[in-house]
C-alpha cells in the first residue's frame, strides 16, 4: 500500500572514514568505480538511453529533463552539505564488496545514523563514553572525528555485537577505542576511573520504527494515537511520566511497568498545561497529509499486533528513560547526545523531557546540533525546537531521533 515506500529515494550514503582516506580519493575512486558499473551493464545502460528517448517525446518536461539529468552525470557522487565526511551516491549503488569497504576506508553508513556522532563533535584529546556502542558505527566514527586521540570507552552487553564492534574497530584503524562487555546500567559514572569522560553517546536499543519506512504523520493509528496522546496527556504530564521513569537511576526494575502508570500519573496536571499540548497534538492531526483512510479499517490481528508492539515500546523506553538518567550522572559532562532510530514520541521527545530537570540539576540544557537542518522535535516542550528528526519518506534517510545536551556556559559577573 502506498505509505509504504518514501516520497524521496534515499541514495546510498557512504561515511569516509578520516582515518584512513580523504574525501577527494574516495570520491574519485567512487566517481570511477559508477563509470565502469556503467560500462559492464550495457544492458542498464540501453535501458537508460531508451528512458531518455521516451523523456524527449514528453514535451512539457523535455527541457527540464535533460538538465536534471545533465546535472545527475555531473555530479553522481555527491558531498553532503550537512556532514563533511559523508557522500550520497545513486540509490542502490552496490559497495559492498568494494575494496574502500572492505579496507575499512568508507563505511556503509546512512545519513542519519552519522549524525549523532557529528552532533556530539567530540574534541581530539577528549575520553568519550560510548554507552550501547555496538556493532560499532558511531563508535568509530567518534574516533575519526577526534582522529584517533584521546580515548573512546564503548560499552555493550552483548559479546557477539561486541566483537563485531571490536573488528570494525580494527578495520577501520580507530586505535583509540576501548571495547568493554559491560551493562551500561551497572557502571558507576561517578567512578575516578570515569573523571576526564567529557562527551557521552547514549544510542540505546530501540524499537527501530525509523528504519522501517513509518512516517511520523503515516503511523498506523495506534502508533498516531499512542502519539498524540502523549501529547494530550499535556507535557508535564509527559514530562511527570517519564521522570518517574528516570527515578530509580541505578535500578531500572523499579520503573513503572506498564502505561497505565503513564495514563494515571498524566492526569494530575490536565489543568496546567492540557489546552496548550492539545493545541500541539490537533496541529498535528491537521497538518498530516496524505493520510491512507485504508488504514482506518485494520483487523483485530493487526490491533493485536499493534498492543504487543505498543507494550514493546513502552518496555524500550523505561529503559532508555533509565539510561539517559545514568549517563547524566558523569560528572564532568560538557556534551551528551542520546539518539534512537524511532519515531516514537514515548521513545523520543518524552525520554528527554524526563530528563531535563536532571540535566538541569547536572549544568547542562539542550541545544542544537545543526541550526540549519529542517525537521525538528514535536513541541511537546519548550526547547522541543532543538531536537532533531529526520524523516524515512521525506529526508532521504532513516527516521531518526537526535538530543544534544551541553553544558551550560558560566554566567558572565555583573560589576555593580
Ligand atoms: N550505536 C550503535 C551503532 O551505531 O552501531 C548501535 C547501538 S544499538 C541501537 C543498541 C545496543 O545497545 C545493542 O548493541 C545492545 O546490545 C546494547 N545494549 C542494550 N542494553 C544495554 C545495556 N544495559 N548496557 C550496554 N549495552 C546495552
Amino acid at each position: 500500500p502506498r505509505g509504504l515506500r518514501p516520497q524521496v529515494s534515499h541514495p546510498r550514503w557512504v561515511r569516509v572514514n578520516l582515518l584512513k582516506a580523504n574525501m577527494d580519493d574516495v570520491m574519485r575512486q567512487l566517481d570511477e568505480h559508477l563509470q565502469s558499473t556503467e560500462k559492464r551493464n550495457p544492458q542498464q545502460d540501453g535501458n537508460r538511453q531508451q528512458q531518455m528517448e521516451k523523456r524527449k517525446h514528453q514535451k512539457a518536461v523535455a527541457a527540464m529533463q535533460q538538465q536534471e539529468q545533465q546535472q545527475e552525470r555531473q555530479s553522481r557522487v555527491v558531498l553532503d552539505a550537512l556532514l563533511p565526511d559523508l557522500l550520497a551516491l545513486p540509490p542502490g549503488t552496490d559497495l559492498h564488496d568494494h575494496p574502500l569497504v572492505t579496507r575499512g576506508s568508507v563505511v556503509l553508513q546512512s545519513k542519519a545514523s552519522c549524525m549523532p556522532a557529528r552532533a556530539l563533535n567530540p574534541e581530539p584529546g577528549w575520553t568519550v563514553v560510548d554507552c550501547c556502542a555496538a556493532p560499532g558505527n558511531k563508535t568509530t566514527h567518534l574516533a575519526a572525528i577526534m582522529g584517533n586521540k584521546g580515548r573512546v570507552l564503548a560499552f555493550d552487553k552483548d559479546p557477539k555485537r561486541l566483537a563485531r564492534l571490536r573488528s570494525n574497530a580494527v578495520l577501520t584503524g580507530a586505535s583509540c577505542i576501548e571495547a568493554r562487555l559491560a551493562d551500561f546500567l551497572s557502571l558507576d559514572p561517578t567512578a575516578p576511573e570515569f573523571r576526564e569522560v567529557r562527551g557521552v553517546l547514549l544510542d540505546p536499543s530501540c524499537s527501530g520504527s525509523g528504519t522501517i519506512f513509518t512516517r511520523m504523520d503515516h503511523l498506523l493509528p495506534s502508533h498516531r494515537i499512542r502519539g498524540t496522546a502523549a501529547a494530550r496527556a499535556g507535557a508535564a504530564g509527559v514530562i511527570e511520566a517519564a521522570t518517574e521513569a528516570h527515578a530509580p537511576c541505578t535500578s531500572p526494575t523499579s520503573a513503572p511497568t506498564s502505561t497505565a502508570v503513564m495514563g494515571k500519573k498524566t492526569k494530575k496536571n490536565d489543568n496546567n498545561n492540557n489546552n496548550k499540548v492539545d493545541k500541539a497534538a490537533q496541529q498535528q492531526e491537521l497538518d498530516a497529509p496524505n493520510r491512507d483512510p485504508g488504514l482506518a479499517q485494520l483487523s483485530p490481528q493487526v490491533h493485536e499486533r499493534d498492543a504487543v508492539e505498543a507494550a514493546r515500546v513502552s518496555q524500550l523506553a523505561r529503559f532508555q528513560a533509565a539510561a539517559l538518567s545514568h549517563a547524566l550522572r558523569f560528572p564532568f559532562l560538557e556534551r551528551l547526545v542520546y539518539s534512537t532510530c524511532s519515531v516514537h514520541v514515548e521513545e523520543n521527545e518524552a525520554v528527554v523531557a524526563g530528563a531535563l530537570q536532571e540535566a538541569a540539576e547536572a549544568g547542562l540544557e539542550l541545544a542544537d546540533p545543526f541550526p540549519s537542518w529542517h525537521r525538528r522535535g514535536l513541541p511537546l516542550f519548550p526547547g522541543a525546537e532543538k531536537l532533531v528528526r529526520t524523516d524515512a519518506y521525506q529526508d532521504g534517510t532513516d527516521g531518526f531521533f537526535i538530543a544534544l545536551f551541553r553544558r551550560r556556559p558560566p554566567e558572565k559577573e555583573v560589576n555593580m
